[in-house]
């Protein structure tokens, strides 16, 4: 079951997975010469600032992925993709804060809005669209985006079909399911009898605050916040300035608004951001005037079967990167779902040969992940353990010639520079283990002498 010159593909959802597979399927399918007609459907216009026209994220991205993006022809723009954040600041229960700088320039971390921004900054922000430069740069490669939310999808002869309200109704030769897992249609699939069963999913929480440059300044730095909190069912949080606002974003596996206001008022979150900031939940808003949130669900595993004959699924209803990297585990699929159909073909039995195992080797790297997020919680749970971890950061950040070691493994953690794999590896060289014991033991006879 083959493409041909000539074919039509259709893709449902324009966020980063459907944007990038419409622009690599035509970059590809230029470069043999043919001739392919791609429509993404994408109801969301990313030029509506707040909610109407963002795809709720925290909007973080590795230089690693800016980079990779660069080198497929996606160059992303300084309005698009602010650099800037040079070092995180560890905020831990009861402890000192500790920074982390960057451990190299390829290691950096950048931040994007997914939508043209928060709700407060119609017409004056300084940012550019993340999703709608992708879907963009996909639209100037040939593709037709399509502002129609899809209402039905079936198969008819073989082929799939997609229906939207008042049009009329389009046949494929592909199809690719790229709508996230937000999305109402997402149940849809699973009735297709292609075996596909959703991803499981968690609630996240984002919000962007308006606070002004210089208040962002004063309080944040340059720096991203990350919260390791004894919060039951917070798995880490992160406070990231974005020039005159700052976005909020907790994940874990028990968020919902009693959590959120927990986290909101407690000391460590306090202390870096200014007095006046009260949080608390009014019906569906909050009581501090100028900020949007969101509840969005978040991938915390893979889909069963995301691919059948004539259809793939790609992006988060598919498989994502626990906890962080979503839009690189976007990218990563979207590009194997197009090779896979470009150049083996679109049975169920192609996808399964060549992008199966790319989507496994992103859930097998997830299980590492999982294993690395219950040792962060003991972390968090134990001051003996926390304590040890602080103190060899502290050590390793004040002295310029040491090994970084854990502070490379904290970083690589919370941003999207490495694989849980690549974390765990090192966090198994014996004079990692050597100076975090010794640093434990340094820090519990400190504290107990302190306490005397
Ligand atoms: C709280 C939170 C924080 C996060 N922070 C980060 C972060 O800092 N960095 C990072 O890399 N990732 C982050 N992520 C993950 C990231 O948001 C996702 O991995 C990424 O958006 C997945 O892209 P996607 O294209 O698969 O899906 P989506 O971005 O969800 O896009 C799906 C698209 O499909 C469209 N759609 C839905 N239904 C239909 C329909 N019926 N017809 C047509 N179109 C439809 C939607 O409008 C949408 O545009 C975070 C997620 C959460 C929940």
């Amino acid at each position: 079951m083959n493409l041909s010159n000539n074919a039509k593909i259709g893709i449902i959802g324009g966020g980063p997975a459907g944007a990038m597979a419409g622009f690599f399927l035509l970059e590809m399918a230029q470069r043999v010469d043919w001739d392919i007609t791609v429509d993404i459907y994408e109801p969301r216009d990313f030029n509506r600032f707040g909610p109407p026209g963002c795809n709720m994220c925290a909007g973080v991205v590795s230089e690693n992925l800016v980079q990779t993006l660069a080198a497929e022809g996606i160059d992303l723009p300084l309005q698009v993709v602010q650099r800037g954040i040079e070092s995180y600041i560890l905020h831990t229960s009861a402890l000192p804060t500790v920074s982390i700088n960057t451990p190299s320039d390829d290691l950096r971390i950048a931040t994007v809005y997914r939508g043209a921004g928060p709700r407060e900054s119609a017409g004056d922000s300084s940012w550019e669209s993340f999703d709608g430069y992708l879907l963009n740069l996909a639209k100037k490669r040939g593709v037709n985006v399509i502002n129609k939310r899809v209402d039905d999808i079936f198969f008819k002869d073989g082929l799939p079909q997609i229906h939207c309200k008042s049009s009329e109704t389009k046949t494929y030769d592909l199809l690719i399911g790229a709508v996230g897992v937000n999305a109402s249609i997402l149940k849809k699939f699973t009735t297709l009898g292609f075996s596909y069963e959703k991803p499981p999913v968690k609630k996240g929480f984002v919000s962007e605050i308006y606070l002004g440059e210089s208040v962002v300044q004063e309080y944040l730095g340059g720096s991203m916040h990350i919260f390791l909190l004894d919060i039951p069912g917070l798995k880490f949080a992160a406070i990231i300035p974005k020039v005159e606002y700052v976005t909020i974003s907790l994940m874990g596996e028990g968020i919902n608004k009693t959590l959120v206001e927990e986290f909101m008022n407690s000391k460590e979150v306090r202390s870096c951001l200014p007095d006046s900031l009260n949080w608390h939940f009014k019906e569906k808003e909050i009581d501090i005037g100028q900020a949007c949130f969101c509840m969005p669900n978040l991938n915390v595993g893979p889909a069963v079967k995301p691919y059948g004959d004539r259809i793939v699924m790609i992006g988060d209803c598919a498989v994502s990167r626990l906890y962080k990297d979503g839009i690189g585990a976007a990218y990563i699929t979207a590009k194997a779902s197009v090779v896979t159909a470009l150049f083996f073909g679109v049975s169920s039995d192609d996808f399964k040969k060549h992008y199966a195992p790319v989507c496994q080797r992103i859930a097998y790297d997830n299980i590492i992940g999982n294993f690395i997020f219950i040792i962060t919680m003991l972390y968090q749970k134990f001051k003996l353990f926390s304590g040890g971890m602080v103190a060899m950061v502290i050590k390793e950040q004040s002295q310029p010639n040491l090994n970084r070691r854990m502070s490379r493994i904290l970083w690589d953690t919370f941003t999207g520079s490495a694989t849980y794999r690549e974390i765990f590896i090192k966090s198994f060289h014996p004079l990692f283990i050597i100076s975090l014991v010794s640093s434990t033991v340094s820090a519990f006879f400190f504290r107990l002498f302190k306490k005397r």
